[in-house]
């Protein structure tokens, strides 16, 4: 076999042969879009098309693609050390951006384990819980309290606490350990939390609270579970109730973190430190895949100083330096900026170029956080022809469910933001009308 580059339809015939994509058939005819290269918010097609990338690859590539700054870490890492085990090693990189994770976390988190990806990260998170639990001898504490229309990832443990109809339940039920849910918050973010919004989930705490090792959530922004934003009262409400009925709470701040919500982290809107906190997808700022687990003192020496006197888990590719040579780079590139003023800024850009999306009828809601912008439809899209109409229309946005969101690079200029948001409406308007 020749190792000459593919064209693309050589790449799309190969991709029909042998590759799946997410949450896809084999058998699908819905298009995939070969990508050649990217640059800052753009995605290059073949055919020379350049698609404003609103994703960000699903909330990662917070700088853009191919930025200089994090380029150059990679190659230096490259050229130094790309990988070794880190049973009995230890290395620079992940040090130095250990140092970075537990200086920019909430305080109180001290201890940084790193995995390979969210779902991974979520499944470290809920060992440690359990593994806590039985070092203070109450092994029954070992389910999760999880709230409805919550997302944690696709791995066992973590679709065990992702919302149960939307959240594949129905598919690996038998196989899925049995979590407690309880209802999705229903008080809007910048508006009080008042005791009926709080009824259900202190309800399940105070029956469940003997069997619950920790209630997981994610802090402010309901993701991939519908893109929801919920009031800072009821996660401080949470946090105390956790502390009350002596429960662990994880953050997962997997999509929220690194400023995307307006915060550096979404806890800081309520001003809580969880006992066990989430990172991934923005951490590399798209480059690689890596994530970390942080967790408090209490957490970590609770679990050392016990039986079995260590943490079961140990990924081959845990702390690779080169992805987290990169973490840091992005780190910096981050907290160098101004990067509350830009959030700011991406967000008045998102409500203004939005707003109007108000007015198209079949859309229900438009709200917009920090750097996300959501229409909410009344129906749910038809996938294949709301994305060829959005890529006709020169933006690359991943819609699903009745949800056409956007979580744009920071680095989008007002112009792209304007372009991003026009655009949109546009393809909107021409799909709801046809
Ligand atoms: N947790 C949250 C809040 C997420 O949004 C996601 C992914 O969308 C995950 C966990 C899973 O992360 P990954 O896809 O990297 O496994």
């Amino acid at each position: 076999m020749q190792n000459l580059p593919l064209d693309s339809e050589k790449i799309l015939e190969l991709d029909r042969s042998h590759l799946w994509h997410p949450y896809s058939s084999i058998n699908s005819d819905i298009p995939v879009f070969p990508i050649k290269m990217a640059h800052g918010c753009y995605l290059e097609l073949y055919d020379g098309r350049k698609l404003l990338d609103g994703m960000a690859s699903w909330w990662s590539a917070i700088h853009g693609y191919n930025n200089p700054h994090i380029n150059a870490a990679a190659q230096e890492q490259l050229q130094k050390l790309s990988h070794v085990m880190f049973g009995g090693l230890t290395h620079e990189p992940a040090a130095k951006l250990a140092q970075q994770l537990v200086s920019l976390s909430p305080p109180g988190l001290e201890k940084v384990f790193f995995s390979d990806s969210g779902s991974v990260s979520v499944e470290v998170a809920m060992k440690l819980a359990i593994q806590y639990w039985q070092a203070k001898n109450q092994p029954a504490r070992s389910k999760f309290l999880s709230l409805r229309n919550g997302y944690h990832g696709d791995t066992f443990a973590a679709m065990s606490v992702c919302d149960p109809v939307t959240g594949m339940h129905h598919l690996f039920n038998n196989s899925l350990p049995q979590q407690i849910f309880a209802e999705a918050p229903t008080c809007l973010f910048g508006e009080p939390c008042t005791q009926a919004h709080l009824q259900d989930i202190q309800e399940k705490i105070s029956t469940h609270h003997q069997d619950i090792a920790a209630v997981i959530l994610e802090p402010i922004v309901q993701g991939a579970g519908g893109m929801r934003f919920y009031s800072a009262e009821y996660l401080v409400e949470v946090s105390q109730l956790c502390k009350q009925y002596d429960l662990l709470l994880i953050a997962d701040e997997i999509a929220t973190g690194f400023g995307r919500t307006g915060k550096f982290f979404a806890c800081e809107y309520a001003d809580i430190t969880p006992d066990i906190m989430c990172v991934g997808k923005a951490l590399t700022a798209g480059y690689l895949s890596l994530a970390a687990t942080l967790c408090t003192d209490s957490v970590a020496t609770t679990i050392c100083n016990n039986a079995p006197g260590v943490f079961m888990h140990g990924p081959t590719f845990m702390a690779n330096p080169l992805a987290c040579a990169i973490a840091s780079a992005s780190i910096e590139l981050l907290t160098n900026s101004n990067w509350q003023d830009n959030i700011a800024r991406v967000e008045k850009g998102l409500s203004e170029g939005l707003q109007n999306a108000k007015n198209i009828q079949g859309v229900a809601d438009v709200r917009v956080l920090g750097a996300i912008g959501v229409i909410e439809l009344e129906n749910a899209v038809d996938m294949e022809k709301i994305q060829s109409t959005l890529v006709e229309h020169g933006v690359w946005l991943r819609p699903f469910g009745k949800l056409v969101y956007m979580m744009p690079p920071y680095v989008i200029s007002d112009s792209e933001l304007h372009t991003l948001t026009s655009a949109t409406l546009s393809a909107l308007k021409s799909y709801l009308s046809n």
